[in-house]
């Protein structure tokens, strides 16, 4: 029989909780719309945030990791990513995408040489699938990888690589075998200071400002064989593995976004004036927010579940549910937000105008909201 799964906090992770929030409210609020608007990186609180155990949360204790399980690693993204969602990617692509595949996957010297490193924040971590030619359908990337002696030499480029440019170290998918399809993918551990990468001209975005978006240039880039992260041939296996765990993270940074929204409509319904009486007590506004609210509490609840259920069989399938479901309906509740704020709302001043600009990436990176429903749906028919 299946032990049951609770889906209250210990008490541990309430602690937890608390302690992020007022991180988040105490160290992160300050200065963050400025930040913003000048696409300022927030290099010094992300090192305060490895200092807190913020960025190896599900790395092992013997590398430097603060050995959480996933519910306190999604109860921490959400708390971040309700003050800030430009730090919530940035902490939850280290996390999830960079430090925890070499976790999982990386031999021991692979994670003593780069773990330590990211769980304390000495170095941000980014991961490298998506390339001009090949988003959703990742197994057409075209970057190859070649065997030269004790190195592999890597010429392609990645697009869209959060933490570009800003990261100690990526994980890359590139093709060992291309006549292999995706099993000729492997996954490989460079450093920033690989010879042969460079970065290329930061996105300019309409969300997310203060995160770093930039492509990744492979010219006879060389690491060498140790860099191999797993098998040759295992790399799509690696990604897909990391993509179903990270997009826990994803659906978590939506419910910090949503959570935030219903704290602004609610705010803002009850101190607006119109007709005589706060828009409140205008039918029409209480049930937005009682709709926001409703969404809320099953997004939460999903991801949480979905976070408990991550080692199990429908563990994947969850978390593509959690990402669909979470992140549409953080997109919804931003919309209903910000029309409760009327005219207010297209006012950069007011905060729904950033929130309403973030949220809106949550249904496309990690897989875009097809994708998680084409998950779905091969879970459910085989096929
Ligand atoms: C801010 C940001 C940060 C990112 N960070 C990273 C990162 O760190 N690392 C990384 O590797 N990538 C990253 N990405 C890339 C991201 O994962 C991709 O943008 C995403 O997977 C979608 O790929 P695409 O943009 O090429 O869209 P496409 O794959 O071209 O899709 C375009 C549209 O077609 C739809 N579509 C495609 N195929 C199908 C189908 N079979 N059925 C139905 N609909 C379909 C898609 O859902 C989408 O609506 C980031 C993207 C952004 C915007």
């Amino acid at each position: 029989m299946e032990e049951a799964l609770s889906f209250e906090l210990s008490e541990e992770q309430e602690l937890l909780r608390n302690e992020v929030r007022r991180f988040a409210e105490e160290r992160i609020r300050p200065g963050l719309e400025e930040r913003e608007r000048n696409h300022a990186f927030p290099s010094e609180i992300l090192s305060e945030m490895g200092e807190l155990g913020l960025l190896g949360m599900l790395v092992g204790e013997r590398f430097g990791g603060a050995g959480l399980d996933t519910l306190g690693y999604v109860v921490a993204v959400e708390e971040i990513s309700r003050v800030c969602p430009s730090v919530g990617v940035t902490m939850s692509v280290t996390n999830s995408v960079c430090a925890w595949p070499i976790y999982r996957f990386g031999s021991n010297e692979l994670r003593q040489r780069f773990l330590p490193a990211l769980c304390s924040g000495e170095m941000l971590g980014g991961f490298g699938l998506t390339e001009p030619g090949s988003g959703s359908d990742a197994a057409a990337l075209r970057t190859l990888a070649e065997r030269d002696g004790e190195t592999w030499v890597l010429n392609g480029e990645k697009t869209w690589i959060t933490n570009a440019g800003v990261a100690g170290t990526y994980v890359i998918m590139a093709k060992t075998d291309p006549g292999a399809g995706s099993r000729g993918i492997s996954a490989f551990v460079v450093p920033a200071d690989a010879p042969g990468l460079t970065i290329g001209t930061p996105e300019s975005k309409m969300g997310l400002k203060a995160s770093r978006t930039a492509p990744l240039i492979l010219e006879g880039c060389r690491v060498g064989v140790a860099n191999l992260l797993g098998a040759p041939g295992e790399g799509f296996k690696i990604a897909l593995a990391t993509l179903d765990h990270s997009r826990l993270g994803i659906a978590a940074q939506a419910v910090g976004i949503h959570q935030r929204a219903l704290e602004l409509a609610v705010d803002y319904a009850r101190e607006r004036v119109q007709f005589g009486v706060p828009i409140a007590e205008h039918q029409a506004i209480r049930f937005q927010i009682a709709q926001m609210a409703t969404e809320l509490e099953a997004a939460r609840a999903l991801t949480r579940y979905a976070a408990l259920r991550e080692a199990h069989s429908d563990g994947g399938r969850l978390a593509s549910e959690a990402k669909l479901y979470a992140s549409e309906a953080a997109n919804r509740a931003c919309y209903a937000a910000l029309q409760i704020h009327g005219g207010n709302g297209f006012a950069d001043e007011y905060e729904i105008s950033r929130l309403y600009r973030d949220v809106r990436v949550t249904t496309i990176y990690e897989g875009t909201s097809e994708m998680q429903r084409l998950v779905t749906a091969r879970h459910l028919l085989r096929g």
